[in-house]
């Protein structure tokens, strides 16, 4: 069997795929889905990177100059697409690792069919953004509306002339809440547990993930007040309509939870325009109800639960020691975690997750090759 095995052809299983063979290493890369890209072929209609085309490509070959600054979903897909092609890379689709096991000198992974494989080298690459949460929510299961995670929401049209609540204002909250305003939900309300940091997509043409690359050196006192200060400049006070101001500091919330700001690709308009309203976190359920933590109720008729994701590394590997209690990686983007064994594609950064991707791509490459 191979030498080198990937787990997942998304955008950092595929760079660090291509940094190998660059270097003379071969490899298999599994995936799970019915080509490379699965997780972006999924995700919701409207959606473009909010991180600049020229700051989101993979190494040694860029995102083609003509799907513009903002990538739509379906260009990034066939962006790569033509990676794969480009660096002819051994893709394995419909491919599903259900269990990795150490033995002797190499990795054994097992799939969904029953097989075995084995490898002397795993790169694990399976996303971040993996297993959708939905928070364990008292009576959810006694509640009559329906429930819908971000991850499998693609348009407003199911939820057309319905009372929508969003659960959760991060950035796939914040922009599925204007789609269902602008695609024809009766009302849109979206549930807020902690105020959100939020930032322009652009001012002037000038990227806020630029912000992020050039000021993210800063100590953390002096950058929380230079984004909060930012924030005043750039975005409206809309405390008025029940959405505040973040109360704790941009670099300590990517520090303690990883953290990354809402950029506004609609969210500001629609709450001055009372088209999205703010209200209290949901709390608990009834039959016919969602309590939120202010002691109010609302009766949406949906929901969609924009309340984020785990690793799922946890259920892969038989070791709890690998991880820390958030399920990422304790080594992770360059070296090895275990003799053989990488990590990539776990790190948030201000500079996005991509652009990072790319980083870590090359360092594994590196280790890897150097430790064969
Ligand atoms: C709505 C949304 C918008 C985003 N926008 C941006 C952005 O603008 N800029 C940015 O930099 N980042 C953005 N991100 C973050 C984004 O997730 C990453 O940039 C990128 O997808 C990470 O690539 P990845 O290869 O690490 O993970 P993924 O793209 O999730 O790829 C992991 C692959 O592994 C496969 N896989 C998983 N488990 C298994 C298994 N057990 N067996 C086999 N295969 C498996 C999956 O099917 C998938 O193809 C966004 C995320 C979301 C949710």
């Amino acid at each position: 069997m191979a030498n080198v095995m990937v787990l997942g052809a998304g955008a950092a299983g595929l760079a660090v795929a291509a940094q190998l063979k660059l270097r003379g290493v071969d490899s298999v890369v599994l995936e799970r889905g019915p080509g490379v890209g699965t997780s972006w072929r999924g995700r919701y209609d409207r959606l473009r990177l909010h991180t600049i085309r020229g700051l989101s490509g993979l190494p040694g070959f860029g995102i083609p100059r003509e799907y513009g600054r903002w990538v739509r979903r379906d260009d990034l897909v066939r962006y790569l697409e033509a990676y794969a092609e480009r660096f002819d890379l051994d893709v394995r689709t419909g491919t599903t690792v259900t269990r990795v096991k150490p033995g002797g000198d190499r990795w054994a992974v097992q799939l969904s069919d029953g097989g075995e494989l084995t490898a002397r080298t795993l790169i694990v690459a399976t996303g971040y953004l993996h297993t959708p949460v939905v928070p364990p929510w008292p009576g959810l299961d006694t509640w009559t509306g329906s429930l819908t995670h971000s991850a499998t929401y693609r348009n407003a049209e199911p939820f057309r002339g319905k009372h929508m609540l969003v659960a959760g204002v991060g950035n796939s909250g914040a922009e599925i809440a204007t789609d269902l305003a602008e695609g024809g939900a009766a009302s849109v309300r979206i549930a807020i547990r902690t105020p959100p940091h939020i930032v322009r997509r652009s001012m002037a043409g000038w990227p806020a993930q630029m912000n992020g690359l050039l000021l993210g050196g800063l100590p953390e006192p002096v950058f929380n007040k230079l984004a909060a200060t930012m924030a005043r400049l750039e975005v409206p006070d809309l405390s008025l309509y029940g959405l505040s101001r973040s109360p704790i500091g941009l670099k300590t919330r990517l520090r303690t939870s990883r953290y990354v700001p809402l950029q506004d690709v609609g969210i500001v308009r629609d709450v001055q325009a009372g088209r999205v309203r703010p209200v209290a976190a949901v709390q608990s359920f009834t039959e016919s109800s969602v309590q939120l933590a202010d002691g109010t109720s609302v009766q949406p008729d949906a929901i969609v639960a924009a309340t984020g994701y785990a690793t799922g590394l946890r259920e892969l590997f038989d070791d709890p020691a690998l991880f820390d209690d958030t399920g990422v990686p304790r080594v992770h983007g360059g070296a090895s975690a275990r003799p053989g064994l990488y990590f990539l594609g776990y790190d948030v950064t201000l500079g996005g997750m991509l652009r990072q991707a790319a980083i870590e791509s090359r360092r594994v490459a590196r280790s890897v090759r150097n430790a064969l």
